[in-house]
């Protein structure tokens, strides 16, 4: 390594760092704060990297120095010492599209905007128990925004139709009141506006904006939590909170639920877990048999449901994944222009696999969970008697058991005090009635499987 490189060499040293530097912080982070660095000088020992802003000079510190230090080191092959600078006037990194606006009233400019996904309906949305509780409350809310459940928080694993959700409110909200200023921004977006806007001094201008919003929809929530900006989450908290204190409606999608987002702000916390709160779970084979045909008809195809079934037995825990499985099995179909064999299509998709995680949950942990929740002794649960406050949170801890165990009728009941089949079946039935019909059934048995599950 020569004691001082040019300024094209610092460019490169600096590019060559990025893949891995993104490894090691993260890419949302990576993409926000590192890849507008610029090195500015480079002795061989210590090496002064120019940051847009303080904000990002601070955050960067504080998180990540050793990442940065070890990353370039690593790649100069020996010690570097990382100082950090705030460069003025930076070529500005074009802001990334995806702050979308139905175009109902204008938007202010200097916020890209692009509309919802026009797939993105809750017409797509194919409605099983997995989702139901989030589509039926997603619908209330387009029905009524800032009245109902306010802010709605949607949580599920990755590919499981958050950002569907999300934007099928949005488009609804619209339909029903077209004069509605909706909003969907991802956190991550939100994050490099609130930098941009800092950076050119136009935060009041920034802030200025969310208050014609009517509808807020942020997706990926979690980003706000994982890079612990302290501004990022303050802002947001600005934000979320002069929304809902004049009762806009605000949405938000996350990969966890409340209590797990690591924030740092316990108010910001509460006062999300303080609306209403739905995760959506990987759904069935038949479920994905469905999805797999409603997204094949919108492609024009009619694929045999041999086919379907291989692909939905295939993948399980992916909604995403799955589209992506058929859509390539789509594209077979209109490059020969006839239906491939089963055999083809397994072997078009044989890479694609995701096992369902495991079912990690068992009747006793079930039992104990509703029987604390619900205020019912557990020996009580277990046991004869037969009065209303015992039967039916027994009545629940058995469908959830039938819900989210394999066990078999015989063996839940065996463990619920030795009742038979028949009864516990009648148990099952009951809530999966009232789950059709009354909406705080719906709520507690939601709960109690997010409650279950994470
Ligand atoms: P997430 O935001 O949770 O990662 P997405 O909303 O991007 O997931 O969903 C992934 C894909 O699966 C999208 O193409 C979406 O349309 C589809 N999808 C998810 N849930 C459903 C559903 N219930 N019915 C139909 N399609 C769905
Ligand atoms: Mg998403």
């Amino acid at each position: 390594m020569p004691e001082t490189i040019s300024s094209s060499g610092l460019a490169e040293l600096w590019q060559s760092a990025l893949p891995q530097l993104a490894e090691s912080v993260g890419h949302a982070a990576c993409d926000s704060f590192l890849r507008s660095a610029q090195v500015l000088e480079f002795d061989g020992e210590t090496l002064l990297l120019g940051v847009a802003n303080e904000f990002a000079r601070d955050w960067l510190r504080e998180k990540h120095l050793p990442a940065i230090s070890s990353c370039l080191s690593e790649l100069v092959e020996k010690p570097v010492r990382v100082e950090m600078q705030v460069v003025e006037h930076q070529v500005h990194q074009p802001m990334p599209q995806t702050v979308h606006t139905v175009p109902a009233k204008p938007v202010a400019t200097g916020f890209g905007s692009v509309p919802l996904n026009p797939k993105y309906t809750f017409e797509n949305f194919v409605v099983a128990d997995c989702n139901r509780f989030a589509h039926a409350a997603g619908q209330q809310v387009s029905k009524s925004p800032g009245k109902s459940y306010n802010p709605f928080f949607i949580h599920s694993k990755v590919g499981l139709g958050k950002t569907h959700l999300l934007q099928a409110i949005g488009h609804a909200v619209v339909e029903h009141n077209p004069n509605l200023q909706v909003v969907y921004i991802s956190a991550e977006s939100f994050v490099n506006q609130l930098i941009g806007s800092m950076r050119d001094n136009r935060t009041a201008q920034f802030r200025r904006r969310y208050r014609n919003v009517d509808v807020w929809l942020v997706d990926d929530i979690q980003f706000i939590a994982a890079i612990k900006g302290p501004a990022s989450e303050e802002e947001f908290f600005h934000t979320f909170n002069t929304l809902c204190e004049t009762n806009k409606q605000v949405v938000i999608a996350s990969d966890a639920p409340p209590r797990h987002l690591q924030l740092m702000n316990d108010r910001l916390r509460s006062r999300l877990e303080m609306g209403i709160v739905a995760d959506l779970r990987c759904p069935d084979v038949e479920t994905r048999i469905a999805i797999l045909d409603k997204r094949a008809q919108s492609e024009g195809l009619n694929l045999p449901l041999e086919i379907l079934t291989y692909i939905a037995e295939k993948i399980e825990s992916n909604i995403r994944v799955l589209e992506g499985a058929l859509l390539k099995v789509c594209a077979q179909i209109s490059l020969t222009d006839e239906q491939p064999t089963l055999s083809a299509v397994e072997e078009l998709i044989a890479d694609y696999s995701t096992a369902a995680a495991p079912r990690l949950v068992s009747v006793r942990d079930i039992a104990e969970y509703v029987a604390d929740q619900m205020d019912c002794p557990l020996e009580d649960m277990l046991g004869p008697k037969r009065n209303q406050e015992i039967v039916w949170p027994r009545q629940v801890a058995v469908y959830l058991a039938r819900e989210l165990t394999n066990n078999s009728l015989a063996n839940t009941g065996d463990f619920f005090g030795g009742r038979d089949h028949s009864t516990i079946l009648h148990g099952y039935n009951k809530v999966s009635e009232l789950l059709e019909t009354d909406e705080e059934v719906l709520w507690l048995i939601n709960d109690l499987k997010s409650g279950l599950q994470t």
